[in-house]
C-alpha cells in the first residue's frame, strides 16, 4: 500500500510502498478515505514531542471502512461499515487512572500517528473499542476535522463548566469547531487573534462573537474562562489577566512554548490554569452527538495523499483557509 513516512523528525515525509497491515486480536483492518491533518502531527514531524515511533505513518482523524476483522474484535462494527479513528489508540484499562474514568491519562496509552502508525497511508489497523461511529450527516471530507480539532476542542470547552463569558484565543480550526457549539448553547464569544489580524476577527464578528480584538487587547468584560488554542505560552498569562475571580484558563494544545513568570495577583482569588490531554472514548461519543445537532460545520482544503507535506507546509506557515484534508481512498 501507498503510505507517507517518517523516518526522522525534522524530514519531509517519504511516499513509500509498504506491507498493508494485518489486523490484530480486537483490531479492525480500514481502508483510509480521508484523515484530516492536525497542528499535532506538525508537532511530531517537526521533532516537539518527544520519542515518536519511527518509522512513523502519521495522521490520527481517520476516517474509513472497515476491511477486515481481527479475532476477537467486538461486534459493534461489521465489515463495510464507516468508522473514525482518532489520536487515543490504546489504553491499557487497568491502572489508577484507566480505573477512574481517566482513560485519556492513561500511563501506558498508545496514540495514533504518533506511538503507533496512522492514517496518511491506503490502510491501518486500530482497536476496535476506540474507533468510534460517525454521524451519517456528514461525508468523508467533512466529519474528519472532528476527529482531533473537535472532540479534543470539546474535552477542553467543557472545562471551562458553565462559563458565560467565554474567551478563546487563536481562532484556527478547533477553536471554529468549538466556537460554534458554546454559540449554540447560548454563550458570550470573545475571540482574540494575532494582533492585527482584521480578517480573523472579522470572521469571528459574522460567525457571533460579541468581541473580537488582538491578544494583546483587554476585552471590554472580564472573561469566565478562557481556552488558547495557540501553541504560545506568553497568552496565558494573557488570558488570566483578562478572567473574573474564579475563572480557568484552558490550555488546549499538546504542546507549547515557554509561559513568561506573571504576578500572583492575576492568579490570587481562585483562578485556575489548567490543559487538558487527549481524549476519552465518552468525549467522542458525547461529541458526536452534539456536533449534527448544532450543527458543527467544518471547512476544508483536501490535498492528494502525496501531497502531505504541502499540507503540513501550508499549516506551518498559516497559509490553510480551512482544515487540511487527504483525500486517500476516495
Ligand atoms: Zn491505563
Ligand atoms: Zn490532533
Amino acid at each position: 500500500m501507498r503510505a507517507m513516512v517518517l523516518d526522522k523528525p525534522k524530514q519531509p515525509l517519504q511516499l513509500r510502498d509498504v506491507p498493508k497491515p494485518k489486523p490484530g486480536r480486537g483490531q479492525l483492518l480500514v481502508r483510509v478515505s480521508t484523515c484530516a491533518v492536525c497542528r499535532t502531527d506538525l508537532h511530531v514531524v517537526d521533532g516537539e514531542l518527544p520519542q515518536p515511533k519511527l518509522p512513523l505513518i502519521p495522521g490520527h482523524q481517520i476516517v474509513g471502512r472497515v476491511e477486515e476483522i481481527g479475532e476477537g474484535a467486538n461486534s459493534k462494527f461489521q465489515i463495510g461499515d464507516r468508522v473514525g479513528i482518532p489520536w487515543l489508540g490504546w489504553t491499557d484499562g487497568d491502572c489508577a487512572y484507566c480505573r477512574s474514568a481517566r482513560e485519556n491519562l492513561c500511563d501506558n496509552a498508545r496514540f495514533t500517528g504518533y506511538t503507533i502508525d496512522g492514517g496518511y497511508a491506503e490502510f491501518t489497523v486500530a482497536d476496535a473499542r476506540y474507533c468510534f461511529d460517525l454521524p451519517d450527516r456528514y461525508d468523508d471530507v467533512e466529519v474528519a476535522p472532528l476527529l482531533c480539532a473537535g472532540l479534543i476542542g470539546y474535552r477542553s470547552y467543557r472545562k471551562t463548566g458553565d462559563a458565560r463569558r467565554l474567551g478563546i484565543y487563536g481562532f484556527g480550526n478547533a477553536a471554529h469547531l468549538i466556537a460554534q457549539i458554546a454559540l449554540q448553547q447560548r454563550r458570550e464569544l470573545f475571540v482574540f487573534t494575532r494582533r492585527g489580524d482584521k480578517a480573523t476577527q472579522q470572521a469571528a464578528k459574522e460567525l457571533g462573537a460579541v468581541w473580537a480584538g488582538g491578544s494583546d487587547e483587554m476585552p471590554p468584560e472580564r472573561l469566565d474562562a478562557a481556552i488558547i488554542f495557540a501553541s504560545v505560552g506568553p497568552l496565558v498569562p494573557a488570558a488570566l489577566s483578562a478572567l473574573a475571580k474564579g475563572g480557568v484558563v484552558v490550555c488546549g494544545g499538546i504542546h507549547m512554548s515557554d509561559i513568561p513568570a506573571f504576578p500572583y495577583a492575576d492568579l490570587w482569588e481562585e483562578r485556575v490554569i489548567t490543559s487538558v490531554a487527549n481524549l476519552t472514548r465518552r468525549d467522542g461519543e458525547e461529541f458526536f452527538e452534539i456536533a449534527p445537532r448544532v450543527p458543527v460545520r467544518t471547512h476544508t482544503e483536501t490535498f492528494a495523499l502525496q501531497k502531505a507535506n504541502a499540507a503540513l507546509d501550508r499549516f506551518r506557515a498559516g497559509e490553510l483557509s480551512g482544515t487540511a484534508v487527504l483525500m486517500i481512498g476516495q
